[in-house]
């Protein structure tokens, strides 16, 4: 067969396409011939122009030009530099249609990847997949911002021969596909408190003559600034992420940052001088104030250093810590395991109401703050561990420790394999999979299933509006 044939589209030639799918990363699935194209900004129904961009075997991505058939879900982006930033990847669609996208990708990575069988209806045997919990009000959510800074050229005026221009301090967000900082005033899905400082915080730097750090020649002091506040507590914490150890007239900073934010409790610096995009480095120094800031979830305080995991949006935490609860179904006698516990957040919830948890993290820090947090809210039967999770949980099986009630919520690439077969060593009756990825989910419960577990429901929470993350809460059983 030709190449022609099978590749029925070339490079820069433009194709009315029908939109079939919605990708896990929120681009439109077009079909041409049966030849599949990638389509960012098109909506499943949708019938659109679009200018091939790039072709490859068995697909290529194509650029909207027009559309031809607009989806009843379509919405106007609120937000103006949506298309530019690429933080958010849905807010074309509209919120109920992105919660019901979000439930039919957890069933199709249930389905695909763990082999297992969803429930078409009521009265069906399959696992239950419950429509997404999603938000009254989604926007404004987060707790905490981490804006990446830069210097811009701006113009400032100048004589007939062209103008003459200066480097100032910005700070927003990369221009899709580069490195180059656009400024920002404003995110949509940001607490306002956030918002208001870290334009303060540029505001002081520019006025302190403060440089941004410029990733190819290695100078340049400010790399990012993180803003975490509080949303019942009101309390903010600022860490100024900078390249090189000596800030310049450090006290004039903190005293200006203290007059423009005056709910900050915390102020906070880190060092990192590495050429890499992680964000923070190893050393990070109290500058003002507290080393961490409070905040509450469902009448439990916490305590949060710079450093700590913690939910960021606060809101759908409580439903998805709670219905974590609920799965758990404890009486007061319980032994439970939470495993991934971070600061101890879903520990302290479900110790409420069981008899014993034992928690497990393998960020020493965090630990520290989880025996903090337990303290901080005279909770008596909860204790930790810092360690992996596939060593320490192994060892207190060796050790004794029996569990009734097994709950894990582990970072995006999933359980540790050894951890799942100790899980079916110790033969807990129910096991709660919280989940921040539906294909690792689906991937780790089949091997659950197969180990004598019967995954009864799902419950997905939307902790991530306008974008294409989803977070799911499931309830396994031991089947007898
Ligand atoms: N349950 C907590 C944290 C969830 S995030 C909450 O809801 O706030 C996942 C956590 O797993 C992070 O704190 C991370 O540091 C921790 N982690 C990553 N790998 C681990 C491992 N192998 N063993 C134990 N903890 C691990």
């Amino acid at each position: 067969m030709s190449n022609k044939l099978q590749v029925p589209v070339s490079k820069n030639e433009e194709v009315t396409v029908d939109i079939v799918g919605l990708t896990h990363e929120g681009e439109g699935v077009g079909r041409v011939d049966g030849f599949t194209l990638f389509i960012q900004g098109a909506l499943p129904g949708e019938r659109v122009r679009a200018k091939v961009l790039k072709v490859k075997k068995t697909y290529g991505y194509a650029k909207l030009q027009e559309l031809l058939v607009e989806s009843e879900d379509r919405v106007d982006a609120p937000c103006a530099i949506y298309k530019q930033c690429g933080g958010c990847q849905l807010q074309h669609l509209s919120y109920e249609a992105q919660l019901s996208w979000k439930r039919q990708h957890v069933v199709d990575n249930l389905e695909r990847i763990g082999k297992l069988r969803v429930a078409a209806g009521p009265g069906d045997e399959g696992i239950v997949v419950h429509p997404t919990i999603g938000m009254d009000e989604p926007w404004r959510y987060r707790n905490k911002a981490a804006v990446p800074m830069g210097m811009a050229a701006v113009a400032t005026g100048g004589d007939g021969d062209g103008l003459v221009s200066a480097e100032r301090l910005v700070g927003g967000f990369y221009a899709r596909g580069s490195h180059r900082i656009i400024d920002m005033d404003e995110c949509m899905i940001q607490h306002s408190h956030n918002d208001e400082i870290v334009a303060r915080v540029k505001e002081i730097g520019r006025e302190l003559d403060i440089t941004a750090y410029n990733e190819e020649t290695g100078r340049g002091l400010l790399r990012h600034v993180m803003t975490r506040v509080g949303f019942v507590s009101g309390e903010a914490m600022i860490v100024l992420i900078t390249n090189g150890d000596r800030i310049p007239q450090v006290d004039r900073w903190v005293e200006r940052i203290r007059e423009a934010v005056p709910n900050v409790k915390s102020i906070v610096q880190n060092v990192n001088k590495r050429n890499t995009n992680v964000i923070f480095g190893d050393v990070t120094r109290v500058l003002w104030g507290s080393e961490v800031i409070y905040d509450e979830l469902d009448g439990i305080r916490f305590a949060i250093s710079a450093r700590s995991f913690y939910q960021v949006n606060p809101v759908q935490t409580v439903e998805l810590y709670c219905k974590a609860v609920e799965y758990a179904a404890l009486t007061g006698n319980e032994r439970v395991i939470d495993a991934y516990c971070g600061i101890g957040t879903i520990s302290l919830f479900l110790a409420r109401k069981a008899g014993h948890v034992y928690g497990v993290e393998i960020v020493p820090e965090a630990i520290a703050d989880a025996e903090r947090n337990a303290a901080l809210n005279s909770i008596e039967n909860a204790s930790f561990e810092a360690g992996p999770a596939e060593v320490v949980i192994p060892r207190w099986r060796k050790e004794g420790i029996v569990a009734d009630v097994i709950v894990v919520d582990p970072p995006r690439k999933g359980c540790d394999e050894a951890l799942l077969e100790t899980i079916l060593a110790m033969r807990p009756e129910r096991v709660i999979y919280v989940s921040c990825n539906p294909s690792t989910l689906a991937r780790d419960l089949r091997v659950l299933e197969d180990g004598g577990y019967r995954t009864i429901e799902v419950q997905p929470v939307d902790m991530f509006p306008h974008t294409v993350h989803v977070e799911c809460c499931s309830l396994l059983v031991r089947k007898q």
